[in-house]
């Protein structure tokens, strides 16, 4: 172990640019590793007094619980907390975890960890009704009493002091999704890819990124402060004064020249020789839609409305959804909505407590070996339409109060479009009986982010209003390299020529069907890309507000001949390589 406060230097793989500068903050998330620790035999009692202690916490929490329900809960809820009161009482959490923490005299929360693991693997694969609903009682119970073995978990990232940088495991979409960009100054992780939706966000909230740290041996460093340099992928621990200088001045530099670009983002994408090139804003949080506003955004490109489950961990009711997307469109003053209707699933997954209503999806898909090629987006809507159709009615609805658009999350298959399309029909059709009013027309367009759908994209562009490219998920699938995994971060190129050409290929169909494509990947916001993707034929992105200004500004540093060039050029490259070296030298401006 280094002396007490020296600096180290730490290098890992760059997520979201910046320079973050703070006190670290370790964050447990509820989908974080269990570490093992030796506990020496004279200090055993302690620890399983400690693990009463938690269970004693977690009994008292049920009974509160039940007490309130049992006024104005439904009957099952007071039952299942019945059951888990009853399980509370069962050997296998009292005895068998006491006698094993004393045979494997290892931390509590290792041994509790892997028993419950244990349990799980036993009766998951029963598929008797029962046995999976005991599997759910054990999982919620398991949640309540490691929450009470690990208080750090119940620290909310939204809640975090100031100057905080988050060291943790992994981060998900739901949890990065809360962070307060004034007070959360940089995250640093184990694991994470470099699309995943956590670093899709951190990049949106202007958070500083780094992956793949080795968080577990952090955590035996003294660490007073730390400097993230999410730019070159860096993090320094107790940096010095010399550093710290130097680190302060990179980021007055850095938010110097943001504000720069920020004054002009009111003027329009456009290239010297007068092309427009129109920006739109990607969206999570319909409450930064002021912010895309300032920002200079044509009008919201995509909304990503499944953060409206992700963060409430339930799918929100019709009128809650029509009053959202209503007051959306509003505020957007005649420029268009574009609504992603729920892309659930892959990495945007959250754990639901098994008394939850919506937890019976999810457990009846059960765990997926490959989550990324499973059920996910339309078709996760398509198996449960009542959830689509809710969604579609509240859309609909608000659609009468300006410009909304439906986009379809993963389509693969033509026949994926054709059911929302007649959903939309015969939804509009009941609101209409009812005298409920809509917009006339509704454009439906469809992502193109799965091989099939880009290579049918000139079957597609005729079925639809519009395409639009999500290359963060078609990279992936192209390239078979996890979005979400460090470990495929270097086969994961959004310079492969394959891309490129699917790209061009995608841009024609619609050309050839005289309909708009919009390209809404993490790709669009990035400099050295623009002009190849404008060369290649795309004339709407959608990028996170925080991107327009450097996204306008690139476009009004090129001529729309030289950006032809560059993409013939490019499309000659056999390999991604090369041709992300030959972007980099040629977009240097
Ligand atoms: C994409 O896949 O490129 C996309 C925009 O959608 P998401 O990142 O939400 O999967
Ligand atoms: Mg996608």
């Amino acid at each position: 172990m280094p002396p007490e406060g020296e600096e180290i230097v730490l290098r890992g793989l760059p997520i979201s640019k910046g320079i973050g500068i703070g006190f670290p903050v370790f964050f447990t998330s509820t989908e974080d590793h269990f570490p093992e620790i030796a506990i020496p035999k004279k200090e055993i009692e302690f620890e399983i007094d400690r693990y009463r202690r938690a269970l004693d916490l977690s009994r008292k929490d049920v009974e509160t619980l039940q007490r309130l329900s049992l006024n104005d809960g439904p009957p099952e809820i007071v039952s299942i907390l019945g059951t888990h009161l009853e399980m509370m009482q069962d050997p296998l959490l009292t005895s068998v975890i006491e006698d094993r923490i004393r045979d494997m005299q290892r931390n509590t929360e290792s041994i509790f960890h892997h028993i419950i693991e244990e349990y799980k693997a036993r009766f998951s694969t029963i598929k008797d009704l029962y046995f999976q609903e005991r599997v759910r009682d054990i999982v919620d119970v398991s949640r309540r009493i490691l929450g009470h073995l690990r208080p750090l978990e119940q620290v909310k990232m939204g809640e975090m002091a100031h100057n905080s940088i988050i060291l943790t495991h992994e981060l998900v979409p739901s949890e990065t999704v809360e962070a307060n960009a004034s007070l959360v100054s940089a995250f640093v992780t184990a694991a994470g890819g470099i699309t995943s939706h956590a670093a899709i966000i951190a990049r949106a909230k202007g958070i500083p990124y780094v992956a793949n740290v080795d968080i577990k041996n952090l955590k035996n460093v003294e660490v007073h402060s730390l400097i993230v340099d999410g730019s070159q992928g860096l993090v320094i621990l107790n940096p010095s004064k010399g550093t710290l200088k130097k680190y302060q001045e990179i980021q007055k530099k850095h938010q110097m020249s943001y504000k720069m670009l920020k004054n002009a983002s009111h003027l329009k994408g456009e290239t010297i020789d007068g092309y427009e090139v129109r920006i739109f804003a990607n969206l999570e949080n319909p409450k930064e839609i002021d912010q895309l506003m300032k920002a200079g955004a044509s009008g919201i490109g995509l909304f990503r409305s499944e953060y409206l489950f992700l963060s409430r961990k339930a799918f929100p009711k019709e009128e809650e959804q029509f009053t959202i997307y209503k007051q959306m469109v509003k505020s957007l003053k005649g420029k268009p909505l574009v609504i992603r209707v729920f892309d659930v699933g892959g990495d945007k997954k959250v754990d639901l407590l098994p008394t939850n209503p919506d937890a019976k999806y999810f457990d009846e898909i059960g765990h997926e070996l490959n989550p990324a090629l499973g059920c996910r987006a339309i078709r996760f809507l398509l198996r449960y339409p009542e959830i689509l159709e809710t969604q579609l009615r509240a859309i609909l609805r608000a659609s009468f109060y300006g410009e909304i658009h439906i986009l379809i999350p993963m389509v693969s298959d033509v026949s994926e479009v054709r059911i929302v399309r007649e959903k939309v029909k015969l939804i509009q059709k009941e609101l209409k009986q009812k005298g409920i009013k809509t917009a006339k027309h509704i454009p439906i367009g469809c992502m193109i982010e799965v091989p099939s759908s880009a290579i049918m994209s000139d079957s597609l562009a005729e079925e639809v209003d519009f395409l639009s490219i999500g290359t963060n998920d078609l990279v992936q699938y192209i390239l078979a390299a996890d979005r979400s995994n460090t470990h495929t971060s270097e086969l994961y190129y959004t310079t492969h020529p394959s891309i490129l050409r699917l790209i061009r290929m995608v841009v024609a169909s619609a050309n050839r069907a005289n309909k708009p494509v919009i390209l809404c990947g993490e790709c669009a916001a990035d400099p050295s890309m623009i002009p190849l993707l404008i060369g290649l034929g795309i004339r709407e992105f959608s990028v996170a507000a925080r991107h327009i200004p450097l996204v306008k500004h690139t476009i009004r540093k090129w001529r729309i001949l030289e950006a032809c060039r560059l993409a013939e050029s490019a499309l000659e490259y056999p390999s991604a390589q090369e041709l992300k070296q030959f972007l980099a030298e040629e977009t240097a401006r």
